[in-house]
């Protein structure tokens, strides 16, 4: 039997003519942090959608804690204990940022099973240095607050796996270490997580292991520390060189 987590087996996306995802077989188990990483455009946020029921697939499965969750409705997802964060999070306009937090919580009064953060509502605004805007308006915050106070959200839910689109975009580089901080408390305590990311030392810092996807296929599954001597990954990043801090993109 399969100790996975999450088992995506010949995945593949199509919009219309436009092949997006093709053959895409990933898995990841409790206690792992794996990176979904490659080149803008190369189908990461798709793939993100379509394992977390935004987007139906064109083919393939999702299994989640051993059930099939291929093309399931997002709510019930969400029910299993996976919860995502999106690229460009959007806030509603009537809430304070307490309480956008304050709903990530299932209003059941369930929880997944298995994981034990202990994501209470004051420490979540402090671990990412929201306090002082707990009372603000959810849509008025930066770029970078708005991305904080998303994975603070799916935090506090407990998930069994968290599944984030860029967290560490707009975000000032003295909190990326935080995050990495939380994430690693997180994972520690039963949690699992698949993060789509492009800097290259979070990365480093976080992921027990990356997988690397260009055009829509996977081309490398790794350590970390393995990415700049894969040919293929130096390739499909091109400029050869891996910039400090971030792989050159095309
Ligand atoms: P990444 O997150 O790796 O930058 P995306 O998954 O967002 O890439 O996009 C992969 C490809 O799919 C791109 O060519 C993008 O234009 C295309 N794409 C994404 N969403 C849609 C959509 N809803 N309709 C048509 N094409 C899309
Ligand atoms: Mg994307």
């Amino acid at each position: 039997m399969s100790t996975d987590l999450l088992t995506v087996r010949q995945l593949a996306k199509s919009f219309g003519p436009l092949s997006v995802l093709e053959n895409v077989s990933l898995s990841v188990r409790p206690g792992e942090i794996v990176g979904l990483l490659g080149p803008n455009g190369s189908g990461k946020s798709t793939a993100l959608n379509v394992i977390s029921g935004f987007l139906p697939s064109s083919g393939g499965s999702v299994t989640f804690d051993g059930k099939d969750i291929s093309n399931a409705p997002v709510r019930a997802i969400t029910d299993l204990g996976l919860v995502r964060t999106f690229q460009l999070p959007s806030m509603p306009h009537r809430m304070t940022v307490r309480e956008v937090i304050k709903a990530g919580k299932r209003t059941d009064g369930g929880r997944f099973a298995s994981v034990s953060f202990g994501a209470d509502i004051d420490t979540l605004l402090e671990e990412f240095k929201l306090s002082h805007v707990a009372g603000n308006a959810a849509s008025a915050l930066s770029g970078g607050q708005k991305k904080l106070l998303s994975v603070a959200t799916a935090l506090r839910a407990e998930p069994k796996l968290l599944c984030l689109d860029e967290p560490t975009a707009g975000v000032h580089v003295s909190l990326r270490s935080e995050l990495v901080d939380v994430l690693r408390r997180y994972v520690a305590r039963g949690g699992a997580c698949l993060v789509v990311e492009h800097d290259m030392l979070f990365i480093r810092d976080l992921c027990t292991r990356c997988i690397v996807l260009d055009r829509g296929e996977i081309i490398a599954d790794c350590l970390p520390s393995e990415l700049e001597s894969n040919p293929r990954v130096v390739e499909a990043y091109l400029g050869k060189a891996v910039e400090k801090g971030g792989m050159v993109q095309r």
